[in-house]
């Protein structure tokens, strides 16, 4: 054994994403490689105060690597959130003897994580959500593997739309953020990208698509972040204004699921083992990412005030070649 840490926790907390099977994988193999118990917490902060944890041994994530969705469950929990609740989770860690805890999840359970920490429980976080909407890492898990959903759901649409010459506003998630619809937006030739970063108008859409019409164009795909929204409301706008037969996709939780890509089961190990490297080292209230290829580590406070910037080069880019 090379650590004086002898057993550590897992959980996934909030939204799920494809690859976090293959976190809590990496989390239970790098600890156990290091001589290190894991047990895993069911159903996030919920489970930790409820105490629904269960031992896992290497063989117990076996087959997990290639499934969607989080085997431990998800869930959000509004107990944990006062001393109250957030006492009785640090009380099931030491009835459990959890000294240390990998949180895989968003910017709220970043947030429960550095809590814990402070209170004595050391917590390192790894960023798990389809959104990528982190400012301390460039990529979260999830966010490879939604976007090649929506580019497969998108082609399929198009299909459709191009054997009938037609328009079709697909809407997809990202709450406030609109990296899933960009990136999408590119990868599929969008002629029109929506993202709440970027400011434009219904009228900016019908300047693109009769700029498309007037050079050829028969078929017309508009994607639109879910923090824009509206799809329906603007496919009938399109159709009333242009006369191009409109339709309207909202392609809601499909984009959740799935097995997870190469590159975000890559990502998920890759984050999962470097979080047990930081608690066997003694590192608490910390998060992972990646910056520029390179693993990297913040102090939680320090990454939840972080800003991210929206890439305008990248929308510019998509913009000018989806003519
Ligand atoms: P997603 O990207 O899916 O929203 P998230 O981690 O941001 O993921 P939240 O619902 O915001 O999802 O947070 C998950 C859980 O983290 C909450 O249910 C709550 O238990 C805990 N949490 C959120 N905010 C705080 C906070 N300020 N202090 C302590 N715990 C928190």
């Amino acid at each position: 054994m090379d650590t004086k840490v002898k057993k550590i926790g897992v959980l996934t907390s909030g939204g799920d994403a494809p690859g976090m099977n293959a976190a809590i994988r990496a989390v239970t193999r790098a600890a156990h490689f290091k001589g290190m118990e894991v047990a895993g917490v069911r159903r996030g902060y919920a489970g930790l105060i409820a105490g629904d944890i269960v031992d896992l041994s290497v063989r117990d994530v076996s087959n997990i690597l290639q499934e969607g969705g989080t085997a431990l469950f998800s869930a959000r929990s509004k107990e944990f959130c006062t001393e109250e609740g957030m006492q009785k989770a640090i009380a099931n860690c030491k009835k459990f003897g959890i000294e240390g805890l990998v949180v895989i999840g968003g910017d709220g359970s970043y947030r429960g994580a550095g809590d814990l920490s402070t209170r004595g429980v050391p917590c390192i976080g790894l960023p798990g959500t389809i959104d990528n909407d982190i400012s301390s890492t460039d990529y979260t898990i999830g966010f490879d593997t939604c976007i090649n959903c929506v580019v497969d759901m998108v082609d399929r649409i198009r299909d459709t739309m191009r054997s009938h010459e037609r328009c079709s506003v697909v809407e997809v998630m990202g709450r406030n953020a609109g990296y899933i619809a960009l990136h999408a937006g590119i990868a599929t030739g969008a002629c029109f990208v929506m993202v709440p970063e970027v400011k434009s108008t219904v009228v900016d859409v019908i300047k693109k698509i009769e700029e498309g019409r007037a050079i050829g164009k028969t078929n017309f795909i508009v994607l639109v972040a879910e923090g824009v929204g509206h799809a329906e409301e603007l496919s009938k706008y399109i159709q009333d204004t242009t006369g191009v037969v409109t339709r309207a996709t909202i392609l809601g939780h499909v984009q959740r699921g799935g097995s997870p890509t190469a590159r975000d089961r890559v990502l998920a190990s890759q984050f999962g083992s470097y979080a047990v490297e930081l608690l066997a080292a003694g590192k608490s209230n910390r998060v992972v990412g990646i910056r520029n290829d390179q693993l990297v580590d913040y102090d939680i406070q320090e990454a939840l005030a972080m800003t991210k910037e929206f890439p305008l080069d990248l929308y510019r880019m998509c913009d000018i070649i989806s003519i």
